[in-house]
């Protein structure tokens, strides 16, 4: 055969359907290739040869695409040139042989598949071929059994294909999850099911200031972990038990005897034949500290409040007392005496923040006893309006008040009623600049009282709203109208509507006003529903 590549697509050199004179073997292989695209690289010497094993394919249903090479360059050219489904070679030829030609295959790293489809071989040298990698063997005087040789070659190859790229995924899975392990900010342990340390990330050694093979192998309660013997013994004992973990925070010891404080959970699962106790510590000592620093600026706050409660109030009130009696003095000239008026007016105002503290602090703890008696709203309106009108006048502020008159008595404690009216009235008083409108309006719907006190003042600015219930909060744009408080009136004003089963809620744009609604049950507290009132709504 001559030295060249033959591109033989099917019919062109090799014509018709080749015969094998096994008819019963055409049948039975005719369905393999069913009609499929075969690129074959055929290494042989004796075109006949070649023409009778392309015509089985052909015959068993490939559309067989080869080339024909019959020497060692043109067969490395033409593999280079890839493309290939298989390759077959004879197992001898003029000056090389299939065996180099497996080489050949092998060394350019490709995957083909190669055949023998040898004259004669002995059972030792297509052993040793096999061996070396060939797929099969083919004697030509049984041709037949090349079609089905080819299929199953091809068929391995895609098992192996299939194989290998699962191989490859579980490697890449194995990669992700090792990198997690080594890099996790968390500490991670591995454990058996009999609870021996099998192994621990980084992360996890560094904290605890062990070596990997110094935990490795030792049982959870021989490191030396356990902090409190008795809460780590059970938790260690769940971990026997296969039970999945969790705790919030358990104390630990560190190699050097440091307690760290963690958050422990662990799972157990199957992994093969094996089961794993995956745990996972956090470390939260520094979350633990801040939460202790907090407990502690809190109690001192709690304290401070306390002091000034009890401490402050009777000097306090003797203080006042002390200056009614100066105030009473005939002989006091007016300068001196008008001292003791300011001074009166200032101990009043400590005296009332200690009270409002003292409420406040009596609500948030649930211990304020509502003392109920029916009463009238409108009554109780018109008598905080009496007590604010001299501020009213003196601010020239036009005032107007609906619904007075309408709303009908009802059994509530009307004196922190009182309290709460009391201060939305003198805030919007205080808060609205010289000649403001004031509006109040009341009424009574689907089992509700409702109040709303509306003001064309200085407003509230969109960003503090929502922290204008906090005790001891005020707002800046309050500071250019010169008004005395304590930041204590709201937060005091929710927490009493709120026991007496209602609603405090509040509109507000800065510069335009503010409008705050109160809605308390119509009897007692018991029966309403604590939806507000939208304000104007009729
Ligand atoms: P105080 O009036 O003693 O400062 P409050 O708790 O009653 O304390 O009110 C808290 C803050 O809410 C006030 O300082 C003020 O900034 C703002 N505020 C309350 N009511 C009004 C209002 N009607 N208009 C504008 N700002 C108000």
């Amino acid at each position: 055969m001559s030295e060249t590549a033959h591109a033989l697509p099917a019919g062109e050199e090799v014509q018709g359907p080749r015969q094998t004179g096994r008819p019963e073997s055409r049948e039975s292989v005719s369905s393999i290739g069913r009609g499929r695209v075969l690129r074959v690289l055929y290494a042989e010497d004796e075109p006949a040869d070649a023409e009778l094993c392309l015509g089985q394919l052909e015959a068993a249903g490939y559309q067989v695409r080869a080339d024909v090479v019959s020497n060692r360059e043109e067969f490395a050219a033409c593999l280079r040139s890839g493309g290939y489904d298989i390759v077959l070679a004879d197992y001898k030829m003029p000056g090389w042989s299939g065996g180099e030609a497996l080489e050949t295959l092998q060394r350019e790293g490709s995957e083909i598949p190669l055949l023998v489809v040898t004259g004669a071989v002995g059972d030792e040298a297509a052993a040793a071929m096999i061996k070396k990698g060939a797929a099969d063997y083919i004697l030509k005087d049984r041709p037949a059994r090349l079609a089905s040789a080819v299929e199953r070659a091809l068929e391995e190859k895609a098992i192996q294909r299939e194989r290998q790229r699962a191989e490859d995924s579980l490697r890449a899975s194995e990669i992700r999850y090792r990198r997690l392990f080594e890099t996790a900010q968390d500490g991670i342990l591995l454990l058996t099911g009999a609870g021996v340390i099998t192994d621990a990330n980084p992360f996890l050694l560094e904290r605890l200031g062990f070596s990997r093979s110094e935990i490795v192998g030792q049982r959870l309660c021989e490191v030396g972990l356990a902090a409190e013997h008795e809460e780590c013994q059970k938790i260690f004992h769940q971990l026997q038990q296969g039970e999945d973990t969790f705790c919030d925070s358990l104390p630990v010891l560190t190699h050097s005897g440091r307690r760290l404080e963690v958050e422990f959970a662990s799972k157990a699962y199957q992994a093969g034949d094996e089961k794993v106790i995956q745990c996972h510590l956090r470390d939260i000592s520094e979350r633990k500290r801040l939460e202790e620093a907090l407990k502690l600026t809190l109690r001192m706050r709690e304290d401070f409040i306390n002091f000034a409660m009890h401490q402050l109030r009777t000097p306090l009130a003797g203080i006042k007392w002390l200056l009614e009696l100066a105030a009473r003095r005939q002989d006091l000239p007016a300068e001196p005496l008008e001292f003791v008026h300011d001074a009166h007016a200032a101990a009043q105002g400590l005296i009332s923040m200690v009270n409002d503290l003292l409420s406040i602090r009596r609500l948030e703890n649930g211990k304020l006893n509502l003392e109920l008696q029916p009463g009238s709203l409108g009554e109780l309106t018109r008598s905080v309006l009496e007590e604010v009108s001299h501020q009213i006048a003196e601010r020239g502020h036009h005032l107007s008040v609906t619904g007075a008159e309408e709303v009908p008595a009802i059994r509530t404690d009307l004196q922190l009623l009182r309290q709460v009216i009391s201060n939305l009235v003198s805030n919007a008083v205080k808060y609205t600049d010289p000649g403001g409108r004031i509006q109040i309006e009341m009424k009574s719907r689907d089992g509700l009282v409702c109040w709303s006190i509306r003001d064309n003042g200085v407003g509230i600015p969109q960003e503090v709203q929502q922290r204008i219930f906090e005790k001891f909060f005020r707002a800046d744009n309050i500071q250019r109208l010169d008004t005395e408080g304590s930041g204590l009136g709201l937060c005091l004003a929710r927490l009493i509507v709120e026991r007496l089963g209602g609603t405090l809620s509040f509109e507000s744009q800065e510069g335009q006003g503010s409008i705050f609604t109160v809605t308390v049950p119509q009897v007692g507290g018991e029966t309403g529903k604590a939806t507000p009132c939208s304000p104007g709504a009729e």
